[in-house]
């Protein structure tokens, strides 16, 4: 719920949209484009089967970045975690001692 205050006049900005209403008598019928056009703006994300929504763009390229980052590889000894196979396998090299299996010639 939003709060209401006894002021009838004022600015008020609204939560969704982060607008500023100058008339706190105009802000019902403000919300009312919320309610109508609602699909319209609102953001979501491409990913397929997800249902993921925001209002705000940004939000959702965040979100997004979920669904298309790879997941990082993760050192077993350590901490360490890259994007990169090539740079883990350098790593554990490095720093563990870790013999890559080679391929029998
Ligand atoms: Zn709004
Ligand atoms: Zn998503
Ligand atoms: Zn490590």
């Amino acid at each position: 719920m939003p709060r209401t205050s006894k002021s009838e006049e004022g600015p008020v900005q609204c939560e969704i949209c982060q607008a500023v209403i100058q008339r706190r008598q105009d802000f019902p019928r403000h919300m009312r484009i919320h309610s109508e056009k609602r699909d319209e703006i609102t953001f979501k994300c491409p990913w397929p089967g997800c249902s993921y929504e925001s209002l705000q763009r940004s939000n959702v390229d965040t979100h997004h970045r979920i669904h298309t980052q790879e997941k990082p590889k993760t050192c077993p000894d350590c901490d360490f975690a890259t994007s990169d196979p090539g740079s883990l396998t350098r790593h554990r090299k490095r720093f563990h001692g870790y013999q890559p299996k080679a391929k029998q010639a």
